[in-house]
């Protein structure tokens, strides 16, 4: 790979991973980028892979390596950055769906649980001794 390759490369990477920062947050994008990063990661580490074997062949100047290689590994930092702030806000998500779930079925076990007064019907607190409308002790 030449050098005008490898700007190229980092070019096309960007203008890849740009788009993928002003999506939404929902379920599928989220899946989608997941799959485009992990994608683009080993890319970028083919890259690097490929930067090396280049510079061992005595194609490339250390200079030009270094600054190439250096460009790559922060690419592959942004990408894993994103990875990972992805996943957290992916499990941030989930936690607040079970936090919802939990409530839910709190609400829907108390209100299975209600007494209901023998002698007039009313509604009453599971706890409760005796009614709240007509008084009657609650068996
Ligand atoms: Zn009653």
């Amino acid at each position: 790979m030449t050098i005008l390759g490898y700007v190229t490369g980092i070019a096309f990477l960007i203008w890849i991973i740009l788009p993928l920062f002003k999506k939404d947050s929902t379920w599928v994008s989220l899946y989608v980028e997941a799959e485009e990063l992990a994608d683009k990661k080993q890319r970028v580490y083919g890259n690097i892979a490929d930067l090396e074997f280049d510079f061992a062949m005595g194609r490339l100047s250390e200079k030009d390596f270094k600054r190439i290689r250096q460009s790559f590994l922060s690419e592959a930092g942004r990408v894993i950055e994103k990875l990972e702030s992805q996943k957290s806000s992916a499990l941030m998500e989930r936690i607040n769906n079970d936090i919802d779930n939990l409530d839910k079925s709190k609400k829907s076990k108390t209100s299975s649980s209600r007494v209901f007064c023998i002698v007039c019907g009313a509604e009453n607190l599971p706890e409760a001794k005796f009614c709240m409308k007509c008084g009657k002790e609650i068996s």
